[in-house]
């Protein structure tokens, strides 16, 4: 949530803040505030309500005595209430004053006439001649063709129409935008009646394809590998109002007011407490924030929604429903993001009024869970215990979210884009998640089931085929020592240096520690930070690399200014040489964290050798600094970097003079080298790492680096494929860093590997003019015993 917080104050840069502000926030405000001052409020109304949702008798009969007490209470001769069923099919419920008959009978597809209009736009719909209106769709069996007026509502629930709520009136009458008001207020509190389970069940309600009861089958990507199955749990940062009506509204004017003023203190906190002032951007960020946290319009319209006679809680939850159906119909990415922005303060408040309790249904895992989310941040899934979590999916996501990139670093199977998960599952459902092809199974059929843990059985049985061979050198048939190491990013992820048996750590990816605070790491946090990396690693050696913030890798307190082409962007090694201090701060904490110790670093996306010198200078810099301040230097100190812009690859000997190491970065380099972006799944298989052009330029590389005495690694997602990783020893690597759980497998590949007749085989392939090599390479592998 907080991400979007810090993308909001770009909008002010931009000059879009303002017209948005009023747009979304003021929007309907003044009217009602108008009108406040003359119009009685609906308070007797919803207390009404509220007493007979409570009282006795059946759902149905609940119902029919709100659409008559609503009716009255509005001076409407017809009030009606539709529920949305299966197959985005609204049926009548309940009615005042149409034919009692239709009942039941009565079904509209959304869409489909005024009612079916209010549900698809999920707004208001005030007519005082709904007759006439193009819209207007005629049902013999209600008798509704007398009546004049229509006034609809959306029945909202968690941003989703459930329902819809009318009245309508024999004459030509025009309902004040109060009256819709109060509508809406009604319809937030039967919201709870129809999402209850007693109208109609749980399972069947909102499904977007109709068939929630039965199996489905989703296809999404493959954010990371395994399989897990358990029962699913919603993560919904919503908080859960459980008191909708107020009995005093003086009190909630008074606890809105507070909840608001703590806001702003937590608010003020933060902008005191961020140390990124000198960097303008995070500043405006966190006070336009601030500002719009202060908008009239916006606490006016929940000041409003508790004088109707909402608890305050509720009156935030109303304007928050608001929001949300307004953004499901926003196709404007802009404001998109600005409503995700509102959404995410609306929380906040939230958040001070019903407390802390609240947020953490997390500690109530029911036995092993598949968590689903809309989209999550990477500490918000931290929040989760990791013991209980069997997979994760995400109707957003790519495979360089942060959420996603925490999720490997703890082994749990994650599907992403999974359309429209969050309509398709309820809380309680089984289901599977095959991280391996994409794919999520809801409410499987028992042979799926067998299936399915047959293969997470023959999963065990592999993974304990490869810790027998965690002690075991990675080394091939003819004697090659390969260098297995392994990536890391947080600590989490120290613990499988040892249960792997890898070699050390090839990457250690310094932005991800970044990307899961709240704020910006001082020198000292950092420096501990780095101390424990290097304490947990033992003897064994850990790549640092500095910070590679920007693109997609976004840190919460961080402004982002919002680029076209962010994997091009301003990020990487090109925001710390144009805000030297964070880098030198960066530095300085190594250096002092590396005292008495090897501290090997690089940097990434080096594009020219002038770059590297210029971050290389500041290293020195900081180590004389250490020196000066009579603290330890590091025993050793080595620095590389990476290679995944090409740029870099045409100008190797003035680069080999200057690096203690290289490492290939090739996710970032084989998206330049093909201009294929690498975050988009309609490319992903569009080229091939296994080609021609990438082993040419990877061998042209290599041959310059053997001639340099300069050690050559490959840290990118190539490594972490066995067949790939095969082609990359026999075209000379002999060290190379993939995610925790390949190094198994890898290692298993390479003991079963000779690299000399591999070598040769590869000597034909380079000139080839072929699109791909790889099946050619997985025929040798086959043909020669290599376990890939
Ligand atoms: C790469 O680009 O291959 C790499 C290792 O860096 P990252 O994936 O963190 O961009
Ligand atoms: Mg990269």
């Amino acid at each position: 949530m907080q991400r979007h917080l810090l993308r909001l104050p770009s909008c002010r840069a931009n000059g879009k803040c303002d017209r948005i502000g009023h747009d979304l926030l003021i929007q309907g405000t003044r009217a009602t505030m108008a009108q406040r001052q003359t119009s009685p409020t609906p308070r007797r109304l919803l207390a009404r309500v509220r007493d007979v949702m409570a009282g006795a008798g059946t759902a149905q009969e609940r119902l029919n005595e709100i659409v008559a007490i609503i009716a009255t209470d509005m001076v409407a001769e017809v009030c009606s209430i539709y529920v949305q069923r299966a197959g985005e099919v609204l049926e009548l419920f309940a009615t005042q004053g149409l034919k009692p008959t239709a009942v039941h009978q009565t079904r509209l597809r959304v869409g489909e006439g005024l009612i079916g209009h209010i549900a698809d736009h999920a707004r208001p719909l005030n007519l005082a001649d709904a007759q006439n209106h193009p819209l207007f769709a005629f049902r013999p069996e209600t008798g509704e063709e007398i009546y004049q007026s229509l006034m609809g509502v959306p029945i909202l629930r968690g941003g989703r129409v459930i329902g819809v709520l009318a009245v309508q009136n024999r004459t030509r009458r025009n309902y004040a935008e109060e009256e819709v008001e109060t509508l809406q207020t009604v319809a937030m509190v039967l919201a709870e009646m129809v999402a209850g389970g007693e109208l109609i069940s749980r399972d069947e309600m909102l499904p977007a394809d109709g068939n929630a009861l039965l199996p489905l089958r989703l296809e999404g990507v493959r954010l990371n590998s395994g399989h897990g199955m358990g029962v699913a749990v919603v993560h919904k940062p919503h908080h859960n109002v459980r008191h909708l009506v107020a009995e005093n509204p003086d009190h909630e004017h008074e606890r809105l007011r507070s909840a608001v003023s703590e806001m702003h203190g937590a608010l003020d906190d933060m902008l005191k407490a961020t140390d990124l002032a000198d960097g303008g951007e995070p500043r405006d960020i966190l006070e336009t924030y601030r500002m719009i946290a202060e908008d009239a319009g916006w606490l006016a319209r929940m000041d409003e929604a508790i004088s109707s006679g909402l608890t305050a809680e509720a009156a935030v939850q109303k304007v928050h429903n608001d929001i949300r159906a307004r953004m499901s119909k926003v196709t404007d990415p802009y404001l998109h993001e600005r409503l995700h922005d509102l959404e995410d303060l609306a929380n906040r408040l939230q958040h001070h009024l019903i407390g802390g309790e609240e947020m953490a249904p997390q500690n109530n895992l029911p036995g092993e869970v598949i968590l689903v989310a809309r989209t999550m941040g990477p500490a918000q899934l931290l929040d989760y215990d990791r013991t209980s979590l069997r997979g994760l999916v995400l109707e957003e996501g790519s495979p360089t979210a942060h959420v996603a990139i925490v999720a490997r670093a703890l082994d749990i199977p994650v599907v992403g884009q999974a359309r429209n998960v969050l309509s398709r599952i309820e809380p309680g459902d089984p289901v599977m998640v095959d991280g391996d092809n994409g794919l999520v199974y809801i409410r499987p059929g028992e042979e799926l089931v067998h299936g399915f843990q047959e293969t997470i059985a023959a999963r065990h049985r592999s993974k304990a085929a490869y810790a027998s061979l965690r002690d075991l050198p990675a080394v091939t048939l003819d004697g090659e020592r390969i260098e297995l190491n392994i990536n890391a990013g947080l600590l989490v992820d120290m613990q499988y240096l040892e249960e792997t048996g890898a070699d050390g750590i090839g990457l250690y990816r310094t932005e991800v520690p970044f990307m899961v605070r709240s704020q910006f790491p001082d020198v000292e946090a950092q420096s501990a930070l780095y101390g424990t990396v290097l304490d947990q690693a033992k003897d064994k050696p850990v790549l640092f690399r500095t910070l590679d913030v920007g693109g997609d890798k976004v840190l919460p307190y961080w402004s982002q200014s919002v680029e076209e082409n962010p994997t091009m962007g301003w990020r990487a090694i090109r925001i710390a040489l144009d805000r030297p201090a964070l880098l030198r701060q960066q530095l300085r904490a190594m250096i002092q964290a590396a005292g008495g110790r090897d501290l090997r670093l690089m940097f990434p996306m080096i594009a020219e050798v002038a770059e590297f010198d210029a971050a290389r200078a500041i290293v020195d810099l900081e180590l004389d600094r250490v020196r000066d301040r009579g603290l330890p230097p590091p025993k050793t100190l080595s620095v590389g970097s990476m290679i995944e812009v090409p740029s870099l690859a045409f100008q190797m000997p003035a680069l080999l003079e200057r690096v203690d190491f290289l490492s290939i970065g090739s996710n970032d380099l084989f998206q330049f080298l093909f201009a294929s972006d690498r975050g988009n799944p309609r490319l992903s298989e569009r080229y091939d790492p296994l080609s021609p052009a990438v082993l040419s330029f990877l061998r042209t590389v290599l041959d310059q680096c053997r001639d340099a005495g300069v050690p050559l690694g490959l840290c990118g997602d190539m490594a972490a494929r066995p067949l790939d990783a095969m082609a990359l020893i026999g075209l000379g690597f002999r060290n190379i860093s993939v995610p925790p759980p390949f190094v198994g497998p890898t290692k298993m590949m390479i003991r079963s590997l000779s690299v000399k007749p591999l070598a040769q085989y590869m000597d034909a392939l380079y000139n080839l003019p072929r699109h791909s090599v790889r099946s050619g390479l997985r025929a040798f592998a086959l043909d020669h015993g290599v376990k890939i």
